[in-house]
């Protein structure tokens, strides 16, 4: 995250930026030194991140701790348990709910992205689906380039090659019930729909300016969500 354009986007939410700020930052110090287990195949039915769960929980424990000053005062296993394995929403009673949700959210990301990293070999060379081929996620957000579009995953980072005229959640390649819209004076952002499905996905052309990074791109064209909801179209399932 390229947190200078952030603050420069979001002036207002300038505290709320800060604080995500340290708490990913201390996310990913306890983290970098994480002992990750090699995957095969099936890892994501044998169950192979609640096997982790224990020692990523350890680990946010102290981050609770260096961010707060104060020890977690819950169970940090169930709630991540709860939040990633169920996929409740991350909630503790007296708890600050937004602390927890970007607690859960960086650090399952940040987990996922170092799995990836260390199980490369799992990544397919050739892959043409619109959802991740490690960890099964759909992207909401891909680069325009001169040699074609880039899907990126949310969750796991990884970025793959895809055709410009299909969906990514249905596999429509149907150019009557495809579609675009940008929002005025964002000319180099869209919303590609398909009316099949009334999923979207954001693209961020990167022909004619520097981007960001995909995560930086998707905080700065929340705006095209909006618009993508106004207009009927969901986000891709999770
Ligand atoms: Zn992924
Ligand atoms: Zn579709």
């Amino acid at each position: 995250m390229e947190w200078n354009a952030l603050l420069q986007a979001y002036p207002a939410d300038q505290a709320g930026i800060y604080k995500a700020m340290a708490l990913r930052e201390s996310i990913d110090r306890h983290m970098a030194g994480m002992e990750l287990p090699v995957l095969d195949e099936q890892w994501q039915e044998s169950g192979a991140i609640a096997d982790i769960l224990p020692q990523l929980a350890l680990l946010l424990g102290r981050v609770w701790q260096d961010t707060t000053g104060q020890e977690p005062g819950f169970d940090m296993h169930a709630m991540l348990e709860n939040a990633i394995i169920k996929g409740q929403a991350p909630r503790v009673e007296g708890m600050d709910a937004e602390a927890l949700q970007v607690l859960v959210n960086h650090a399952f990301a940040r987990l996922l992205s170092l799995l990836r990293e260390k199980n490369a070999n799992l990544i397919p060379a050739a892959w043409t689906q619109g959802k991740c081929p490690f960890c099964g996620t759909y992207p909401r957000l891909a680069f325009e380039t001169q040699s074609g579009r880039t899907l990126c995953c949310p969750l796991c980072g990884h970025n793959w090659p895809f055709v410009r005229v299909r969906c990514t959640v249905c596999d429509n390649t149907d150019h009557s019930t495809l579609g675009y819209f940008e929002a005025e004076g964002l000319p180099d952002k869209r919303v590609y729909f398909c009316r099949v499905c009334n999923h979207y996905l954001k693209v961020i052309d990167a022909r004619n300016r520097q981007v960001h990074d995909a995560e930086t791109e998707d905080a700065l064209s929340l705006e095209l969500d909006d618009l993508a909801h106004k207009e009927g179209f969901s986000e891709a399932p999770q």
